[in-house]
C-alpha cells in the first residue's frame, strides 16, 4: 500500500486534533495523573493494550495515535539541526522510567493519607475529578514542549530517551511481527527511506546486515519509507519467522554487484 503514509497522516491529526475535545467531553485523564489519584482510566486502559499488543504489532500507538509523537514530528521536519540517528540513551530512559513511578508512587501515598485515592478502580471517564481544564493546559504545554525539542534535537529525542511509555513500547517492538520489509531484489541503496524517516534510523545498515528487515524497536511504524521508495521496495509486512526470512532473500550487495556486471557486459556488447 503505497499511500499507507498518507492515511496515517491523516489519522495522526486527527487525534492531535480531537484530544482536547476527549477531555472536554469524556476526561480521559493522563496516565501519569491516573497513577496518583489511583484510577484506571479509558487512556491507561488503550496504552495498556497498545504495549501489551507491541511484540505483534510493534509501536502503532507511537506511530498512529499519540499527539506528541506527531508533533514532534511536525516540527522536526524543519529542524534547525540535521542530526543523524543516535541510539536511545538507556542511562536516560531508566533513570526517567524510575523517576516517573516513583513520583507516581509518592503522589498516591501522599493522596492516600489523605484519603482521596480510588484504589485503581476503573474510572475510565475519570470525570468525577473534574480535572477537564486542568488537561487542558497540559496538553497545550505538552504540545509547546513537543514542538520545540522537534526543532532543536535529533527527531523522536523524547521518545528515545524519556518517555516511559515509549520505554515500554520500544522492549515488545524489538520482537514485532509488523515490520518495514525492504526487497534487495529492487532496493538501489539511494539512502532516501533513511533521510526521510521520522525516528531517522539508519536503514541502509539494516537493508545491509539484517536483509532488508527493519527491526529496529524505535520503528514506529509510519510507513514513511515505503511512500518515498522510488523503486516500491518497501512494505509493511507481517514477518512471522524472521531467521525464515533472511535465509531466503538474497544479500543487497550481491545483488548491485550482479546489476552493474551485467550493465557492464549490456555497455560491452553495444561497444
Ligand atoms: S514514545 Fe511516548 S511521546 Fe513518543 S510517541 Fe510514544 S507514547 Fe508518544
Ligand atoms: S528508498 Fe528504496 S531503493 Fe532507496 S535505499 Fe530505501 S529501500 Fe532502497
Ligand atoms: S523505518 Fe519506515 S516505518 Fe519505521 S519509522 Fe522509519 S519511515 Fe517510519
Amino acid at each position: 500500500m503505497k499511500n499507507i503514509y498518507s492515511y496515517n497522516f491523516l489519522i495522526r491529526i486527527v487525534f492531535l486534533l480531537i484530544t482536547p475535545l476527549f477531555f472536554q467531553y469524556f476526561a480521559l485523564g493522563f496516565i501519569f495523573h491516573a497513577f496518583y489519584w489511583g484510577v484506571i482510566t479509558f487512556a491507561v486502559i488503550i496504552w495498556g493494550v497498545l504495549i501489551l499488543l507491541t511484540p505483534l504489532f510493534g509501536r502503532i500507538g507511537c506511530g498512529w495515535f499519540c499527539f506528541f509523537g506527531t508533533t514532534s514530528d511536525l516540527s522536526s521536519k524543519h529542524s534547525i539541526f540535521k542530526m543523524k540517528w543516535k541510539k536511545p540513551k538507556l542511562w536516560l530512559r531508566t533513570l526517567y522510567f524510575v523517576l516517573f513511578f516513583a513520583t507516581s508512587i509518592t503522589f498516591y501515598l501522599i493522596n492516600k493519607q489523605k484519603g482521596i485515592t480510588h484504589g485503581f478502580e476503573v474510572i475510565p471517564g475519570f470525570i468525577e475529578l473534574n480535572f477537564n481544564q486542568h488537561y487542558q493546559l497540559v496538553w497545550v504545554i505538552d504540545i509547546s514542549i513537543a514542538l520545540i525539542v522537534g526543532l532543536l534535537l535529533e527527531r523522536r529525542w523524547v521518545c528515545k530517551n524519556l518517555c516511559p511509555i515509549g520505554s515500554m513500547c520500544s522492549v515488545g517492538a524489538k520482537h514485532s511481527r509488523l515490520l518495514p520489509v525492504i526487497d534487495t531484489n529492487l532496493c538501489t541503496l539511494c539512502g532516501q527511506c533513511e533521510k526521510d524517516c521520522l525516528v531517522r534510523i539508519p536503514m541502509l545498515d539494516e537493508i545491509k546486515n539484517n536483509k532488508g528487515l527493519i527491526t529496529n524497536p524505535e520503528c514506529i511504524l509510519c510507513g514513511k519509507c515505503v511512500e518515498v521508495c522510488h523503486v516500491d521496495a518497501v512494505k509493511l509486512k507481517f514477518v512471522w519467522d524472521r531467521k525464515k526470512h533472511k535465509e531466503n532473500e538474497p544479500n543487497v550487495i550481491d545483488i548491485i554487484r550482479k546489476r552493474n556486471i551485467e550493465k557492464n557486459h549490456k555497455k560491452n556488447i553495444l561497444k
